[in-house]
C-alpha cells in the first residue's frame, strides 16, 4: 500500500506500537512466530480503506477519516441506547442499567448487523441483475455484428463484406470526391450553372480527373498492390484533386466581382474608423487585413453556394449509377464514358463537341489542357 521503499519503516513503527501495546510488554510473547503473525504484522482496522492501520492512514499518517466516523457512528449508537434506557428504567441501579445498556447495544448491533448484510445481498443481486442484462446486450450486439459481417457488398456482391466491400467504398468515395471536385470547378469557373458552358468544362475537368485516378490507380496495380490498395490510392488521388480544385475556385472567387466589392466595403468601413488607430499606417494595415478577410470570406460563401446548386441541378440518376460487378479499370472508364455522354447532352456544339473514345487522346490533351487551366 505504501511502495516498497516506505514499507519497511512502516512495519518497524508497527510492531514497535503493538509490542509496546503488549499485555506485560515484550517479554509477554512466548511464542514470536505465532504473535507476528496474529498480531505483530496483520493491517488491523474495523474500516475498508486499505491504506488505514489502527485509525491512521499508513501512506500520510493522517487519522483516517472512515475509521473516525465508524467511532461517531458507534458513539451515538451508545448515547441512544443509553438515553432509552434511561428513559425504560428511570428507577433501576447503576449495574442492572449497565447490563440493559449492553443488552440493548448487542441488539442494536445485531440488528445492524442483518441490515448491512440485506443490503449487501440486495447490492449483490442488482450488480448480478446488471451483469446479466449486459451479458444479454452483448450477445445481441455480437449476433447483430456476425449478420452484418456477413452480408455481402451491396455493389459487387463479394461474399461477407459488411454490406460494402473495400474496394467498392473506396470506389464510391472517390466517386463522392470527383462530383465534389468537379462542382467546385464550375463554382470557380463563373458560369453559371445551368449553363451549357458549365456542363462542358465540367464533363472536361471530370474527363481529366478520371485520367489522373485511373492513373494512381494503374500505378499501384503496376508495383505489385493489390485491387483494394489500388481502389484507396484511386481515393487518394481523388482526395488531392479536390483539394487542387477547391484552392484554385478560391483563388479565382476571391477575386471576382463579388469579392473585389465586399473587399472595398470593408476596406473602405475599416477606414472610416482610423481614428482608432496610433498611426496612419496601423489603420491602413487593419483596412487591408478587412478587406482580405472579407475577400476569403466571400470566395468560401460563393464557393459553397454554387457547389451546392450545381450538385442539386445534376440528375440525381446520374449519381446513384451502380457500376456493377466490372473491375476496377472498368468502372472508371464507364464513369469518363457517362461524363463524355452526359457534356453531350446540354452543351452547345461550338463548346464541347460530342467526343467519343476512338478520339480519346485529343480529349486527353484537351482535358489536361483545361485541367492544367484550373489550376492556374
Ligand atoms: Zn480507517
Ligand atoms: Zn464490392
Amino acid at each position: 500500500m505504501v511502495g516498497p521503499e516506505r514499507a519497511a519503516g512502516v512495519l518497524a513503527e508497527r510492531l514497535t506500537r503493538r509490542l509496546a501495546a503488549q499485555p506485560g510488554g515484550p517479554e509477554a510473547v512466548t511464542d514470536p512466530v505465532g504473535w507476528l503473525r496474529g498480531r505483530g504484522l496483520p493491517r488491523s482496522s474495523p474500516c475498508t480503506d486499505a491504506r488505514c492501520d489502527e485509525g491512521s492512514l499508513m501512506h500520510t499518517g493522517a487519522a483516517c477519516e472512515r475509521c473516525a466516523d465508524l467511532l461517531a457512528d458507534r458513539r451515538q449508537r451508545r448515547t441512544r441506547v443509553s438515553g432509552q434506557v434511561r428513559a425504560e428504567l428511570p428507577d433501576a441501579d447503576s449495574e442492572t442499567r449497565r447490563q440493559a445498556v449492553e443488552h440493548g447495544l448487542r441488539e442494536v448491533v445485531t440488528a445492524d448487523l442483518a441490515r448491512d448484510e440485506q443490503r449487501r445481498r440486495q447490492a449483490a443481486e442488482a450488480a448480478a441483475a446488471r451483469a446479466a442484462a449486459a451479458q444479454r446486450a452483448w450477445a445481441k450486439a455480437e449476433v447483430a455484428e456476425r449478420v452484418r459481417r456477413a452480408r455481402p457488398c451491396r455493389r459487387c456482391g463479394a461474399p461477407e463484406a459488411g454490406g460494402l466491400c473495400g474496394v467498392c467504398r473506396a470506389q464510391e468515395e472517390t466517386e463522392t470526391l470527383i462530383r465534389q471536385a468537379v462542382a467546385a470547378a464550375v463554382a470557380g469557373s463563373g458560369r453559371p450553372v445551368d449553363s451549357g458552358a458549365a456542363a462542358a468544362l465540367a464533363a472536361d475537368a471530370e474527363a481529366a480527373m478520371r485520367i489522373r485516378v485511373q492513373h494512381a490507380y494503374d500505378q499501384t496495380r503496376k508495383g505489385g498492390g493489390n485491387e483494394l490498395s489500388a481502389a484507396v490510392a484511386g481515393r487518394l488521388a481523388a482526395e488531392s484533386l479536390l483539394h487542387e480544385c477547391r484552392r484554385s475556385a478560391l483563388q479565382a472567387l476571391g477575386h471576382g466581382p463579388e469579392a473585389e466589392e465586399e473587399a472595398g466595403q470593408a476596406r473602405a468601413a475599416q477606414w472610416r474608423r482610423r481614428h482608432l488607430h496610433r498611426t496612419v499606417e496601423a489603420a491602413e494595415q487593419a483596412a487591408e487585413a478587412a478587406g482580405r478577410e472579407a475577400r476569403e470570406r466571400t470566395a468560401e460563401h460563393l464557393l459553397a453556394v454554387r457547389s451546392s446548386a450545381w450538385l442539386a441541378a445534376q440528375t440525381p440518376a446520374a449519381l446513384v449509377e451502380e457500376p456493377g460487378p466490372r473491375g476496377q479499370a472498368a468502372a472508371y472508364a464507364a464513369g469518363a464514358a457517362r461524363a463524355v455522354h452526359r457534356a453531350s447532352r446540354p452543351a452547345p456544339a461550338a463548346e464541347a463537341p460530342v467526343r467519343t473514345r476512338e478520339n480519346a487522346s485529343a480529349g486527353y490533351r484537351r482535358a489536361l489542357a483545361v485541367l492544367t487551366a484550373l489550376r492556374r
